[in-house]
């Protein structure tokens, strides 16, 4: 058994981009990190490495968030290794543009497969799983709001993802655990680089009236206030971080 009582996070999609940033951030804040990757080991390994040469408490486990019996193992390393759960961050997700025509019914399911079932099996685990207090964080993105040509697809999952999570706060009546969704304009990760100019780039960097693209950090800090106590009367609801976007 784990004598060691300090909370533990469970942060998927954790080996780079916004979720090594929360990863390294809910460490800083006392947690001990579940670093879940999908198939990037050497990065995921080097967030944990990061985590411990800092003196935090963090184990890597590869887990696809699309497929169940994966979701259910990831729990099951988290409780063996670390011995509870506290909370879990949603922040594992792809996006790939694409006219709605021109989708195909492999990227369809792609994506649905990874932003929504990953959010469902992961949701529906911590239901059983989760403490009672715990607190949920899920992610959609600004540009549900913004109605952008190319992203129909992936807006829709992330609709979904918000409408799970606003039913899903109130079907946990009397645990005590709170479930909120970020919905970041565009951050500079690869998910957001890939397959774009250099000036569709700066065309978004200059969009926000604070005139820059997100980093990292920024979301990182906003996962940080959710699942702290500072944020207890917030439960159910979505917090568009864009620098004033949409
Ligand atoms: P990213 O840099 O592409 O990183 C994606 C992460 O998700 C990686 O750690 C990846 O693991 C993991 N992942 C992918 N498929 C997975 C699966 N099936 N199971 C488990 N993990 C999986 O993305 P990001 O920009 O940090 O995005 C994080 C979240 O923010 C996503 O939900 C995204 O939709 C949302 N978001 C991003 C932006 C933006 O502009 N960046 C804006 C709005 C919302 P591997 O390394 O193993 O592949």
């Amino acid at each position: 058994m784990n004598q060691d009582t300090r909370p533990v996070a469970i942060v998927t999609g954790a080996s780079r981009g916004i979720g090594a940033a929360i990863a390294q951030r809910l460490a800083e804040d006392g947690y001990r990190i579940v670093v879940n990757y999908a198939s990037n080991e050497g990065e995921a390994q080097r967030v944990v490495a990061t985590l411990h040469a800092t003196g935090h408490s963090a184990i890597a486990v590869r887990a696809d968030v699309s497929k169940p019996d994966d979701v259910r193992a990831l729990f099951d390393a988290a409780e063996r290794e670390l011995g509870r759960v506290d909370v879990l961050v949603n922040n594992a997700g792809v996006l790939k543009t694409m006219p709605l025509a021109e989708t195909s019914d492999e990227l369809f399911e792609n994506t649905f497969g990874i932003n929504v079932q990953g959010t469902f099996n992961t949701l529906r685990e911590a239901a059983r799983r989760l403490n009672d207090g715990g607190r949920i964080v899920n992610f959609s993105t600004t540009v549900l709001a913004m109605k952008l040509p190319g992203y129909a697809i992936y807006s829709a999952s992330k609709a979904a993802v918000e409408a799970m999570s606003a039913v899903f706060a109130k079907e946990l009546r009397g645990r005590q655990i709170r479930v909120n969704t970020v919905a970041p304009g565009p951050v500079a990760t690869e998910l957001f680089f890939s397959g774009k100019t250099q000036e569709q780039i700066t065309g978004f960097a200059r969009m926000p009236p604070l005139e820059r693209l997100g980093e990292p950090g920024d979301i990182a800090r906003i996962v940080s206030f959710l699942v702290s106590e500072e944020s207890g009367w917030v439960n159910g609801q979505v917090l568009r971080a864009n620098g004033g976007t949409a």
